[in-house]
């Protein structure tokens, strides 16, 4: 699959996305985590979490550094909780997206992404933290 074309984009499902994203991640030999849904005898799915694990990432990737991402259909949206994980995982200094089909090239560069780079982007946001919460001490 190649979601990267025009207006059928918003067509693409967030499980194929995620299916998608999962196999062009075992292509660059990054290690997957994804925690299934489960349906409710009410018929409603939910990811079987406890304590604060609701808005939990979709995927956990890990190769020389840790990814976690957010997966979103075209028209999806975060949840209040999906973005205090995305904030809480940023503030310690831990690489974290949400992507949507369009991203399709930026996923290819995140995933392609080699350990130098990396620590060079992680230096640059450690340091905005730091001047983050210098401003606001
Ligand atoms: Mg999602």
């Amino acid at each position: 699959m190649n979601p990267s074309y025009g207006s059928s984009l918003v067509k693409v499902s967030e499980a194929q996305f995620q299916k998608a994203v999962i196999e062009l991640a075992h292509r660059f030999n990054w290690r997957v985590a994804h925690f299934k849904t489960a349906q409710t005898s009410k018929g409603a799915w939910v990811t079987p979490v406890a304590a604060d694990g609701a808005g939990f990432p979709d995927l956990c990737l890990v190769r020389e550094r840790i990814v976690f991402i957010e997966l979103k259909a075209e028209k999806g949206t975060m949840s209040d909780n999906q973005l205090a994980w995305g904030d809480a995982l940023r503030v310690a200094g831990v690489e974290y997206h949400c992507f949507k089909p369009r991203d399709w090239d930026e996923i290819e560069r995140v995933l392609l992404t080699p350990r130098r780079e990396h620590l060079r982007r992680i230096t640059e946001l450690g340091q905005e933290i730091e001047n983050q919460r210098g401003a606001a001490a």
